[in-house]
C-alpha cells in the first residue's frame, strides 16, 4: 500500500500527526480515490479525494479501496477511531457513481448493490468509535457512507447539503441508507426525507437528528477525532424511545397503509420507486438489518429495470451535459467588428459576466435582473419611465423578500444583491456592459429600436441579447450593423425556478457570442439548451400545438377537466387549459398568433382563445378564462362555454384526448430534429422535460415515441388525417423511421 504523505497538520488542522502510526501495508494496491493517515492519538483518517475531479463519487473502484482499508484498520489493533474526510473544497461524496450503475447488466449492478452493502456494513461493525466530518455534499451513497458511521459531524455552510435523493431517479436508497436512515431519526422522518428525495441543509440535519453537530470548517476534523479519541469505545447508543414507538412491524404496517394510497394520489402511480420504497422503509424497520438490507437490493435490482427510472437518469445526465455544454464552430470564426471606427476580435473578450443591462422591468426583466444580482452581477434596470421601473424594483425586492423566507439568502445577502440593482430610465454608456438582456414588450418594431440604441451605447465586445418568447431573432438581428452580436437568451418564467434557458442562434451570429452567451448562463446556475433561430424555438413551438389542440378540442365540446385530467394522468405537471389560464389567455393568443403566422394551418389558432381575450377573461390574472380562479383555487367557468362550437369532440373519451393532444407535441418536436434546430432528439426532450414539465418520467416527447413505437406513432396520426384531421400529418422525419421500423434514438440509447 501507498500510504499517502502526510499534509501539514495546519491544512488538516490536525493534532499531531505521526506517520510512525501508519498501518503496515495490507494489499499490493494503489490507493487514488481514499487515502489513508493516522493521527497522533492513533486515529485512522480516511480522506476521499478522487484525482482530477471536484467530486468524489463511489464507483467500484473507491468501494475496493475503502473496502481494503477496512482490512488493514481490522488488522491494527493500535487504532482507536477512524474519521472519514473530503479533500475537496465543496463536496464531501455527491453519490454512486450513476454512469456505470445505469450501464450495468442485473447482475453487475446486484453484484455492486451488495457489495457496497457489504463494505459499509464493515465500517458500521468495526470495533473502534468512528466518524464523518462532513463538508460540502454527502448526498445518496455519500450519505449512507456518513450513516454507516458513530458519529456525524457537519460544517453550517451552503455547500454541505445531505440527503438520499435516489427517488428522484427511479430507485431508492440501496447501500443501508433506507434501512439506517429510520433507525437514527424515526420512521416518519426518515420516509419525509426518502419519499421525497430531499436534500438539506446542515442546520435541518440536525434538528432532524441526522448529524450530532455543526462545526466550522476549520475545525470540523479535529473536533471529528477528539470525538473519537475521547469515545474511546464503540459507543453504544440505545433507540431513542420516540424511535422505537415508530420502528416496528405494527407501526410500520400502520404508517404505510396509511401513506400508500396519498402517495399514488399524488403520483397518479407513475413513479414506482416512492411506492417501492415506502414499501422497502416501512418494512425494514420490523426486521433485522440484514433482512432490512436484502430487501434494499432486491428493490433496487427490479427499480432499475423500470421505463420510469432509465428516463430519469438520463433526465440526470442531460442536466449533467447542460452544465458543461460548450459550443464550437465547424471552423472557428475570428470575425472583426466594427463598432465606432474600432476594429476588436470579439474573440478577445472574456467570459466572465460582471455588469449586465435589463431593458424592460416588467416581470421578466424584474426576474432576470433579480436573478443575475443574487448571482453577484451588477445590473442595471430599465424602463420607460420611474413608475415602470419602481414596479420592476418592487417585483425584485419582492422576490428576495420571498427567497430570505425561504432562507435561500440571508437578510444580509438579499441587501446587498438589491444594492446591486441600478434603476435606470434614461440610459448610459453601455460600453462596460458585458452582456445586455431584452425583455421589453413583445412588438418587433419596439425591439428593434430598442436594440438600433443599444447598438450605439454599447461597448464592441457587448452580447446583445433578446428575451423574446416566440419573435425572429434573425429579422431583429438583420436590422442592426452588429448582426455577429445578438443572440436569444430566452429565460421562462417564473425566471427564479425555471433551470431551462434556451440560447438561440442566428445564421450570423458569431460563434464566440454563443459560447460566451452559454458560458454566462452556465455561470448563472442555469442549464442551457442551444436552439437554432426559428419561430418559438423549442419549448414554444412544441408546446403551442399542444395547448390549441387542447382550446380546439375543447371548442368542439371536450370537457375542461376531461382534457386536463387526461394529461395530468398521463404525467403532465397541470392540465393544457390550465396552463393557458395560468400563463394568461392574451399571452399564449399572442404566441399562438406569432406560431400560427409561421406554421398556418399546422397551428390554425381557435377562435375561443381571442373570444376569451375580448370578452376581457385573461385567466388567473383576470378571474377567470377556463376556469373561474379564486386565490389558488380554481373551478370550471362559465365564460369559455359560451364558445363552444359543436359537439364533435363530445364522445371522445379521455384517452384518445390524450392521444391527440400528445401527437402533435412529438410531431413538432420530431420537427426540430428533422429542421436541425437542435443537435439530437435529447436537447427536444430535455427541453421540454426543464422547460415545459414535461413527464419526466417518460423521458420526453421523442423518447415517449420511441417507447409506443414510432410506427404506431406515424399509424395513429395517419388515422386522424384520414378522418379529415390535416393538422396531424405526421412529418417527414417520423414517416422515414416509421417505413423502416426505427427509433428517434439509436437503439442501445444515447446516454444508457
Ligand atoms: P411585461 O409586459 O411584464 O413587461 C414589459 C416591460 O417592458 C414593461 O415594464 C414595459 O414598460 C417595458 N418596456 C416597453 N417598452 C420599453 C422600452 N422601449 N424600453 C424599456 N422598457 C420598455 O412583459 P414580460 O412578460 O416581462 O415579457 C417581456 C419579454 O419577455 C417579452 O418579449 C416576452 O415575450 C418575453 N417572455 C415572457 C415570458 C412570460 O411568461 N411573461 C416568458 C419568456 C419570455
Amino acid at each position: 500500500m501507498s500510504t499517502a504523505t502526510l499534509p501539514p497538520p495546519t491544512q488538516l488542522a490536525l493534532p499531531v500527526m505521526n506517520e510512525s502510526k501508519s498501518t503496515p501495508a495490507a494489499a499490493p494496491r494503489e490507493f487514488k480515490n481514499v487515502r489513508r493517515e493516522v493521527s497522533a492519538d492513533a486515529i485512522a483518517v480516511l480522506t476521499f479525494d478522487r484525482p482530477d475531479c471536484a467530486a468524489n463519487i463511489f464507483d467500484r473502484a473507491t468501494l475496493e479501496e475503502l473496502n481494503a482499508h477496512l482490512d488493514a484498520i481490522e488488522r491494527d489493533s493500535t487504532l482507536r477511531g477512524v474519521v472519514l474526510t473530503s479533500a475537496k473544497p465543496g463536496i464531501f461524496i455527491a453519490g454512486a457513481d450513476l454512469h456505470s450503475l445505469s450501464t450495468a447488466p442485473m447482475n453487475a449492478l446486484r453484484d455492486i448493490v451488495e457489495f457496497g452493502q457489504r463494505v459499509f456494513s464493515r465500517l458500521a461493525a468495526l470495533p473502534m468509535p468512528t466518524a464523518a466530518a462532513i463538508h460540502g455534499a454527502a448526498l445518496g451513497g455519500g450519505f449512507e457512507v456518513c450513516l454507516a458511521c458513530d458519529f456525524r459531524f457537519a460544517t453550517p455552510d451552503k455547500a454541505t447539503k445531505l440527503g438520499l435523493p435516489e427517488v428522484q431517479l427511479g430507485i431508492l436508497p440501496a447501500w443501508g441508507g433506507s434501512t439506517w436512515l429510520p433507525r437514527l431519526i424515526g420512521l416518519p422522518k426518515a420516509l419525509d426525507l426518502i419519499l421525497a428525495g430531499k436534500t438539506v441543509v446542515a442546520k435541518q440535519a440536525l434538528k432532524l437528528g441526522m448529524v450530532d453537530d455543526l462545526v466550522p470548517h476549520e475545525s470540523l476534523l479535529a473536533v471529528a477525532l477528539a470525538k473519537v479519541a475521547k469515545a474511546g469505545r464503540k459507543p453504544h447508543r440505545p433507540m431513542p424511545f420516540a424511535v422505537k414507538t415508530t420502528n416496528n412491524v405494527v407501526a410500520g404496517n400502520l404508517i404505510s397503509m396509511l401513506t400508500q394510497p396519498k402517495l399514488f394520489k399524488k403520483t397518479r402511480g407513475h413513479y414506482p420507486a416512492v411506492l417501492k420504497a415506502l414499501e422497502v422503509v416501512t418494512l425494514g424497520v420490523g426486521r433485522s438489518e440484514e433482512r432490512a438490507l436484502k430487501l434494499e437490493a432486491d428493490a433496487i435490482c427490479q427499480l432499475a429495470q423500470t421505463e420510469a427510472s432509465k428516463n430519469l437518469i438520463r433526465v440526470f445526465f442531460l442536466q449533467e451535459r447542460a452544465k458543461k455544454l460548450g459550443f464550437v464552430a465547424a471552423e472557428v470564426t475570428r470575425r472583426t467588428v466594427a463598432n465606432e471606427g474600432e476594429i476588436r476580435l470579439l474573440t478577445s473578450a472574456a467570459t466572465k459576466v460582471e455588469r449586465a443591462t435589463v431593458i424592460g422591468a416588467g416581470v421578466m426583466g424584474a426576474g432576470i435582473a433579480q436573478w443575475l444580482a443574487a448571482r453577484g452581477v451588477s445590473v442595471m434596470l430599465r424602463d420607460i419611465n420611474t413608475d415602470a421601473v419602481g414596479r420592476g424594483m418592487g417585483t425584485v425586492a419582492k422576490l428576495f423578500a420571498d427567497g430570505t423566507k425561504r432562507r435561500t439568502f440571508t437578510p444580509v445577502e438579499a441587501r446587498a444583491a438589491m444594492d446591486r440593482i441600478s434603476p435606470v430610465v434614461e440610459l448610459p454608456s453601455l460600453r462596460r456592459a458585458d452582456v445586455i438582456i431584452e425583455a421589453a414588450v413583445e412588438k418587433m418594431d419596439l425591439k428593434k429600436d430598442i436594440f438600433r440604441k443599444l447598438e450605439q451605447l454599447a461597448g464592441p465586445d457587448t452580447i446583445l441579447a433578446t428575451n423574446t418568447s416566440a419573435l425572429s431573432v434573425t429579422e431583429l438581428a438583420e436590422s442592426l450593423c452588429a448582426a455577429e452580436r445578438v443572440v436569444g437568451i430566452h429565460f421562462f418564467n417564473p425566471v427564479h425556478r425555471m433551470q431551462l434557458v434556451e440560447v438561440i442562434h442566428t445564421p450570423r451570429t458569431d460563434a464566440e457570442v454563443v459560447r460566451r452567451a452559454l458560458k454566462f448562463v452556465q455561470a448563472m446556475g442555469k442549464l442551457p439548451v442551444l436552439v437554432k433561430d426559428s419561430p418559438g424555438f423549442v419549448v414554444n413551438r412544441v408546446l403551442m400545438p399542444y395547448l390549441v389542440e387542447a382550446a380546439r378540442l375543447f371548442e368542439a365540446g371536450a370537457e375542461v377537466t376531461d382534457l386536463d385530467e387526461a394529461m395530468l394522468d398521463f404525467g403532465m405537471p397541470m392540465g393544457p387549459l390550465r396552463l393557458v389560464d395560468e400563463v394568461g389567455t392574451d399571452v399564449s393568443l399572442h404566441v399562438a398568433e406569432t406560431l400560427a403566422s409561421h406554421y398556418h394551418r399546422r397551428m390554425a389558432v381557435p377562435e375561443v382563445l381571442g373570444k376569451l381575450v375580448k370578452g376581457g377573461h385573461l385567466g388567473r390574472k383576470s378571474g377567470e378564462g377556463f376556469y373561474l380562479h379564486k386565490g389558488r383555487e380554481a373551478s370550471v367557468g362559465e365564460a369559455a362555454e359560451r364558445y363552444v362550437k359543436d359537439d364533435s369532440a363530445a364522445n371522445l373519451d379521455r384517452v384518445d384526448l390524450e392521444l391527440r393532444m400528445l401527437l402533435l407535441m412529438v410531431n413538432e418536436a420530431a420537427r426540430c430534429v428533422e429542421e436541425g434546430i437542435v443537435s439530437g432528439p435529447e436537447d427536444v426532450d430535455f427541453a421540454m422535460i426543464m422547460g415545459a414539465g414535461f413527464a419526466p418520467f417518460r423521458g420526453g416527447p421523442l423518447r415517449h415515441a420511441d417507447t409506443l413505437g414510432v410506427a404506431n406513432v406515424v399509424r395513429a396520426m395517419n388515422e386522424l388525417v384520414d378522418e379529415g384531421e390535416e393538422h396531424f400529418a405526421p412529418c417527414a422525419l417520423l414517416k422515414d423511421l416509421a417505413a423502416k421500423d426505427g427509433k428517434l434514438y439509436p437503439e442501445k440509447g444515447v446516454l444508457i
